[in-house]
């Protein structure tokens, strides 16, 4: 590979930048580019928000969102309904459903899916407390997995796991396409797969 003409402080920043999602070796010199071009205006703000951002950032001890403060803002809001729980794979999926604006309870991040390819097993997702939430004065237990074989895979997975708990569990109706994520879904058919949702 050829040496790039630029300081190791710039190869690093390229690397770095190149492992963010759609962001390639060549998309990642450009956007280094931009921003040593723009070192006021944007470099140096980035670099705080990147820092402040760090220092800042908690798990949510009970339902896996990432904030700033634990439990986060979404548990600790008191005019959500603590009765029904909405189980998501990934935090970007608990925050396109609250772009959605659709779901008013509590959230569980499993914190992935099960896949026997990619070695996720159920001791690897965030399971644990899961049942002892669910058990702890939940009505409704919705389901909201990718509409992908390992989003469904672990759908059926936890509702057998639910089944002993006789909770009411629903899942994410049709509008979810298959192959589909949450997050890439807009809001209204999200809205939409969720509003009809059915008992599984
Ligand atoms: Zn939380």
């Amino acid at each position: 590979m050829s040496s790039h003409p630029a300081g190791p402080e710039i190869e690093r920043l390229m690397q770095l930048l190149a492992k963010l999602p759609g962001l390639g070796p060549r998309s990642a010199r450009r956007v280094a580019l931009t921003l040593l071009k723009k070192r006021e205006t944007l470099l140096d703000p980035l670099a705080a928000a990147l820092r402040d951002a760090a220092a800042a950032i908690r798990i949510c001890d009970t339902c896996g969102n990432l904030d700033t403060i634990d439990p986060c803002t979404v548990c600790r809001d008191p005019r959500r309904d603590a009765h029904v729980l909405c189980i998501v794979e990934d935090v970007a999926d608990l925050w396109a459903l609250e772009r959605a604006g659709v779901f008013r309870g509590r959230y569980h991040v499993l914190g992935g899916a099960l896949s026997a390819l990619d070695g996720v097993t159920p001791e690897r997702l965030n399971l644990n407390s899961l049942l002892a939430r669910v058990n702890g004065g939940i009505d409704e237990v919705v389901l909201a997995m990718n509409a992908t074989v390992e989003g469904q895979t672990t759908a059926h997975y936890l509702a057998d796991v639910l089944a002993p708990s006789q909770v009411k569990v629903t899942r994410l109706a049709h509008g979810v396409p298959v192959g589909g994520e949450l997050d890439y879904l807009d809001e209204g058919t999200l809205s939409a797969a969720f509003k009809a949702r059915r008992a599984m």
